[in-house]
């Protein structure tokens, strides 16, 4: 008994019985070794034995690969001091009142719960999908502890549809220090009043610690921190989302020059030109020669693509390039005049994007180091997106992020 009472680490607590049902679980029997209570009325401590509640059977952390149950008569003590003389049930520390588990099986519960789905690990552990999501709204936040934060650096606001191809977008804030994300609020819509009033409610501690601000290029964004953080915080619009816009550009034309050579070709020609969306996309640098065959084909049929696919690896290039904001600016105003002098039109969406966020653009070029991280992040958010299907609400959203950055360091 002293050694399951070791490993079963549930304090002040002794094993009154163990046993192995019928269905191979394991109950065990354990019993109060405190004595005494608060009384909930008056708050004095009181010891007057008054019998013992209803059994409670609580889903405890596996035995031996054997669903597990801690059961336990909870004692109830009676108040001499108050009228009436109420009765008072002894809470311990160990579980939650109401929950169908103990703290410590929540905790593994949630520990399950990273990078996985909530009907998953209800499967997993045969437990109900409520007793998940109880869980879930039990011990992880649903909003930002300030306090906890020391300092923010840099402040990433990214967006997601929250329904595939819905115009109903979240935005998700985040704060990035050394590497470390943190998950400081999911908004609601991506107005830029609903942005401003959340970068605002920063605590002003905090806001004197936001170096640089990073975004899309949408102007909602831009203004509502320029606004709340003044005019000298660094806004960058990363790579990320620049390279989206230009490669956009090349989507288009592609689209357009592969219904035309579609209608163009025969078949059989037509055929040998299967994949270059792909081809087109991937990084040049990767292409093996039956990939440039297939390329060289196309450009044969279509110069103009090829055109537009030397300017969009061109720009890739300079992104690339370890070089500062000055001369990316003037490499990029170089390809400025490229592009008009094509005379391709299929850049003039992320042609005008530059004439008015020029600066913001360049600003990627400070310190070269965010775009990493904001891929990575908008890929973990859209997969945990996903995970959450079916839960389309903030609160949750934010709580599921958090458990998904946090989890491990908070439950193991
Ligand atoms: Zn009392």
């Amino acid at each position: 008994m002293d050694i399951i009472e070791k490993l079963l680490d549930i304090p002040n607590t002794a094993i009154e019985s163990i046993e192995v049902t019928e269905e191979s679980d394991v109950v065990i029997t354990v019993r109060s070794t405190i004595d005494g209570t608060r009384c909930h009325k008056c708050g004095r401590k009181i010891n007057k034995l008054h019998g013992h509640g209803e059994a409670i059977t609580l889903r405890h952390l596996s035995i031996l690969g054997r669903k597990t149950y801690i059961r336990i008569r909870p004692a109830r003590y009676r108040c001499t001091h108050c009228e009436g003389k109420p009765t008072t049930t002894q809470k311990l520390h160990w579980y939650k009142e109401r929950s169908s588990c103990t703290i410590a099986y929540e905790e593994h519960i949630l520990l399950q719960l990273v990078n996985s789905t909530v009907s998953d690990v209800s499967m997993k552990e045969d437990i109900g999908y409520e007793t998940v999501m109880g869980a879930i709204q039990c011990h992880i936040e649903d909003a930002v502890n300030w306090d906890e934060i020391e300092r923010l650096n840099v402040i990433g606001l990214d967006e997601i549809a929250l329904k595939k191809g819905h115009k109903d977008f979240v935005v998700i804030v985040t704060a990035r220090d050394c590497d470390k994300i943190t998950i400081l609020a999911v908004l609601n819509d991506r107005k830029k009043s609903t942005v401003k009033a959340f970068l605002s409610s920063i605590p002003e501690r905090l806001k004197k610690t936001v170096t640089t601000v990073c975004s899309d290029m949408y102007d909602g964004y831009i203004n509502a921190a320029k606004e709340v953080f003044g005019e000298d915080v660094v806004v960058v619009i990363d790579r990320f989302h620049v390279a989206k816009l230009y490669r956009g550009g090349l989507d288009n034309l592609r689209k357009k020059e592969i219904a035309r050579l579609g209608a163009e070709l025969a078949e059989e020609e037509y055929k040998k030109l299967k994949g270059v969306m792909w081809l087109l996309r991937k990084n040049a640098k990767d292409l093996v020669d039956e990939e440039l065959e297939v390329l060289e084909r196309l450009f044969k049929y279509s110069p103009m693509l090829e055109i537009a696919y030397k300017l969009h690896n061109d720009l890739t290039d300079i992104f690339d390039s370890d070089i500062s904001k000055s001369e990316a600016q003037v490499k990029i105003d170089d390809w400025i005049d490229k592009a008009i002098k094509s005379g391709l039109t299929c850049f003039n969406n992320f042609l005008s994007t530059l004439d008015t966020r020029m600066c913001e653009i360049v600003n990627y070029f400070i310190s070269r180091q965010t775009s990493g991280f904001v891929e990575g992040l908008n890929n973990k958010i859209k997969v945990t997106k996903r995970r959450c299907y079916g839960i389309f609400n903030v609160k949750h959203l934010f709580q599921r992020i958090h458990l998904d950055i946090e989890g491990y360091s908070l439950f193991t």
